[in-house]
């Protein structure tokens, strides 16, 4: 029966009999995926489609943003709507599309470069804004993409392209920096090799209201084929965080990971000791916060514009910068109408 949980679990998420408006697993599909044989990226997108078959969440009010590299893929293999959009700016598309549409259920799937290091200062203050969308973080501690360079949570020593002797820095450790933000609301950690765990923590992050972030730690085989390796085969290496009100595991779970610690999601300050911790990896929900605002709450009073406000803001704008044919110079060239009204 175990062994045959895999195979079958697809098949319940399948509509019960007569209900033939529900939707199944195969309308979360898309494009046939293009990442490498065995690569982690494979289970996050499982996990993704199997809780959006769960949640029931109609294709066409479902959204993935994503910026650039493997992670950012993800949208092509979503039978919803999906933006693929510029290296490190997946979280400013998302935050206008929670801004002009609250009523999406919006996901951000973005990589370690992505996230953390040309996207890093959008990242940081997307958390601050705490606006409703579930972010998912690949973490393969390096650029798969574009060959194998450094990322910032690469760690030291690693061999990489562009650091043939060995990455110097310290890497950055992504959930010790969203929980020093102010207003952090959700923080997690996951591994893609435990898709269960993986489909929990997705589910209450998705069910958190508010900047839910995970950091799934994913193999990349291609490049860093041993990265995890120790943590895979050696159970032990990781540390379970359960709580009633985060992660919680069933016998046989408890069974295979004897190393557990009960932890208060409430509790900032332990989350944090959490997230440093280096002798062994841990994972499960680390922080919540549910009464945190969101910045689209804080601004609905002046989402809703009637359509005469929105045409006349419109045409405003476009009066700024039309030609004004009156003031066209000799030369022929026109001067903008702004810059009259400016003198
Ligand atoms: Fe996955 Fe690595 Fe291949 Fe990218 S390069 S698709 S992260 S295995």
């Amino acid at each position: 029966m175990t062994t045959l949980l895999p195979v079958l679990g697809p098949l319940l998420m399948l509509p019960p009999d007569g209900d033939d408006d529900a939707y199944s697993l195969g309308d979360y599909e898309g494009a046939m995926t293009r990442w490498c044989h065995g690569c982690g990226n494979n289970a996050i997108l499982t996990s993704l489609q199997r809780l959006c078959a769960e949640q029931q969440l109609p294709p066409e009010k479902t959204v993935i943003v994503s910026g650039i590299g493997c992670a950012a893929r993800l949208p092509h293999y979503m039978g919803t709507y999906g933006f693929h959009g510029l290296h490190g700016r997946a979280f400013p598309i998302a935050e206008g599309v929670v801004m002009r549409r609250p009523d999406l259920h919006v996901f951000v799937s973005t990589g370690d470069g992505d996230c953390c290091s040309i996207g890093a200062g959008h990242w940081l203050h997307a958390v601050r804004y705490n606006m409703n969308m579930t972010v998912l973080l690949h973490d393969n501690r390096v650029y798969g993409l574009t060959k194998k360079q450094a990322s910032p949570t690469s760690p030291r020593g690693l061999v990489t392209k562009t650091t043939p002797r060995g990455s110097r820095l310290e890497s950055l450790n992504p959930l010790v920096t969203t929980l020093g933000m102010p207003n952090v609301s959700f923080a997690a950690q996951v591994v893609d090799w435990l898709p269960g765990i993986v489909m929990d923590v997705m589910r209450q992050a998705y069910e958190h209201r508010g900047f839910s972030f995970i950091r799934i730690l994913q193999r990349c085989p291609n490049f860093l084929p041993d990265q995890f390796e120790d943590y895979v085969r050696h159970p032990d290496r990781v540390v379970l965080v359960t709580h009633e009100k985060g992660l919680t595991v069933d016998e046989a779970t408890a069974r295979r990971f004897p190393n557990r610690i009960e932890h208060d999601p409430g509790d900032l300050d332990e989350a944090m000791r959490i997230a440093r911790m280096e002798d062994a990896l841990p994972v499960g929900v680390f922080y919540r916060d549910d009464a945190v605002p969101c910045y689209e709450d804080l601004l609905a009073p002046a989402r809703h514009f009637s359509p005469a406000d929105r045409l006349a803001a419109l045409e405003g704008e476009f009066d700024r910068f039309s030609v004004n044919p009156v003031r066209a110079g000799a030369s022929g060239e026109g001067v903008p109408a702004g810059a009259a009204d400016a003198e």
